[in-house]
């Protein structure tokens, strides 16, 4: 399926506007430790994207094992699941949506598996709370007009407390107010934010035909957005 909007053309040469600002913060961030020094991981090795802005920005929970093996976000399996939801918001192929989304998590290092077996053990609160300053400095440089919050933990961040079933498929304003996705308000509101489901199979949550249908709403109000000129 083709993009919905097509990609700014620039001398390949060229660096975006903002690049170097971001390519400073992201050395940063790769050389952050703190929760090994804290003893929170057995070793950190944080996961960022490539230094391109974009004000369109995708949270997730925290990079996964095969992120950290290859060093690229959302490069394991739960990441081809949502390259294809973008796809379907017509967001282009992979690749295409790599240069249209800046994707990046709450934490930024695998936080190793689960104790249950099942999936990777969720970030604890003192790790969210140390990596904080890493995600409100990426989200400060590139000023988003629309965040995707993927899981409950992107959801907590950006959101007031609320069931999935209550926020897929629905628009919010910065503040988490509901928002009609055909009559945007301005600056005031931004970023936008567009909570969808964790894609990763671990989860269950999109087992239920009602909650898969939840975020065929959300793709639908995604590819709506990004036919439109970005409202700030
Ligand atoms: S999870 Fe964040 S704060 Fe913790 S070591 Fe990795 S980059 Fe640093």
């Amino acid at each position: 399926m083709a993009p919905v909007r097509e990609l700014p053309r620039r001398d390949p040469g060229e660096a975006p506007p903002g690049s170097t600002r971001l390519a400073l913060l992201h050395r940063r961030i790769l050389a952050c430790r703190r929760c090994q020094e804290a003893g929170l991981l057995a070793r950190a090795a944080p996961v960022l994207p490539e230094a391109r802005p974009s004000r369109v920005v995708l949270v997730g929970q925290a990079p996964g094992r095969v992120e950290e093996t290859i060093r690229r976000p959302f490069s394991g399996r739960g990441g081809r699941i949502l390259f294809r939801w973008l796809e379907r918001a017509g967001l282009g192929d992979e690749e295409d949506a790599r240069r249209a989304v800046y994707l990046t998590s709450i934490t930024k290092c695998f936080p190793g598996p689960a104790a249950s077996g099942a999936g990777d053990r969720r970030p604890s609160r003192a790790e969210v709370e140390l990596c904080r300053e890493h995600l409100d400095r990426q989200l400060a440089l590139l000023r988003p007009w629309l965040v995707l919050a993927v899981g409950q933990m992107a959801l907590e961040r950006f959101l007031p407390p609320r069931p999935m079933q209550q926020s897929v498929g629905r628009l919010f304003s910065a503040a988490g107010q509901e928002l009609d996705p055909g009559a945007l308000p301005g600056p005031p509101a931004l970023p936008l934010v567009l909570p969808l489901p964790h894609p990763s199979g671990a989860s269950r949550w999109l087992n239920q035909e009602a909650n898969r249908e939840l975020l065929e709403g959300a793709l639908q109000v995604l590819r709506g957005l990004l036919q439109r000129p970005p409202p700030g």
